[in-house]
C-alpha cells in the first residue's frame, strides 16, 4: 500500500494541512461520492444520464481506478441496498464484461463496482459464442453500454485444461474453443500446463482471439465500434497481484 494510502486511513493525529491532502488523494482515486461511475454529487446506482455523458475511455479509466482502490484496501464505502433500490426500476450498466467463472476473480469486487455497473457474462476461460455475442449486442445496442470487456486472469484452469487436452463430458467441447489459442501462442521456454508462464501467455492470446472474434462475428458491435460508439478491448487480471491490466 502506498504511503498516501495508508494515510488515508489513518485519521488520528489529523492536522487541517494533512486532511486538505488527503483528501486530494481520496479524490484522484474516486473514493469521493457514491456509485462507482458517479459524480460525487450523486450517491447511488449508476443513472442515464451519468452513463450516457461518460466516453468510453473515461468509462475504463474508471474501471482502472477501482482496480487500484480495489488492491490499496481503499474500497468505496458503498451502499448495496441505496443502490438496489434505485437500480430497482431501471439499469443503465456502463460496460458488459466477459470473464472466466474462477472464484478469484469477480469483475465487480476487484475493480471495486457496485450494483448496476456492469452487465457480466461468466464462462470458464471467457470463451464466446453466439449467445454471449446476443448478451453483448443486447448490452451495447438496446441498453447503451459502451465497453466491451474481455478479462482473462493468470493460472486459469481452463486454458491449464486445454493445454492437456483435458476431456470430461461438455468439458472438452468448451476446452476446444481455446485450443486455437494454444497453437497461436508464440512461446520459446516449455508449452506445458505446470509452466505458467505459458499457461499465462496463452491465456492473454486468448483474450485478444476472443476480442477478435466479437469483431468479426458481431457486425452489430463492430459497427457502433466503427462509430465510436463503443470500445471493444481486452484485459488480464493477475490473481497474485491483484493487477487488473488494460490492454488499450
Ligand atoms: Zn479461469
Amino acid at each position: 500500500m502506498c504511503n498516501k494510502c495508508k494515510a488515508a486511513l489513518n485519521f488520528e493525529n489529523l492536522g487541517r494541512r494533512n486532511f486538505l491532502k488527503i483528501t486530494g488523494a481520496a479524490t484522484a482515486l474516486g473514493l469521493a461520492g457514491g456509485g462507482l461511475f458517479a459524480n460525487p454529487a450523486y450517491a447511488d446506482a449508476l443513472t442515464k444520464a451519468q452513463r450516457d455523458k461518460m466516453t468510453p475511455n473515461q468509462i475504463i479509466e474508471a474501471m482502472k481506478k477501482g482496480n487500484n482502490r480495489f488492491r490499496m484496501g481503499v474500497r468505496k464505502n458503498r451502499n448495496y441496498l441505496n443502490e438496489q433500490k434505485a437500480s430497482a426500476s431501471g439499469q443503465y450498466p456502463a460496460a458488459v464484461l466477459l470473464s472466466c467463472i474462477d472464484s478469484r476473480a469477480p469483475a465487480e469486487v476487484i475493480m471495486d463496482l457496485g450494483i448496476g455497473d456492469i452487465f457480466n457474462c461468466r464462462v470458464a476461460g471467457n470463451v464466446g459464442n453466439q449467445d454471449i455475442l446476443g448478451s453483448m449486442e443486447f448490452a451495447c445496442k438496446l441498453s447503451g453500454a459502451k465497453v466491451v470487456l474481455v478479462m482473462g486472469h493468470t493460472a486459469c484452469g481452463a486454458v491449464k485444461g486445454a493445454i492437456d487436452n483435458a476431456e470430461l463430458g461438455n468439458l472438452t467441447g468448451l476446452l476446444a474453443k481455446i485450443k486455437p489459442a494454444v497453437q497461436a501462442t508464440n512461446y520459446k521456454g516449455e508449452r506445458s500446463a505446470t509452466n505458467y508462464g505459458f499457461v499465462d501467455a496463452v491465456a492473454r492470446k486468448n483474450v485478444e482471439l476472443t476480442v477478435a472474434a466479437i469483431r468479426k462475428d458481431s457486425p452489430v458491435l463492430a459497427e457502433l465500434e466503427t462509430k465510436g460508439s463503443i470500445k471493444i478491448t481486452g484485459a488480464m487480471y493477475n490473481l497474485g497481484t491483484g493487477v487488473v491490466e488494460f490492454f488499450g
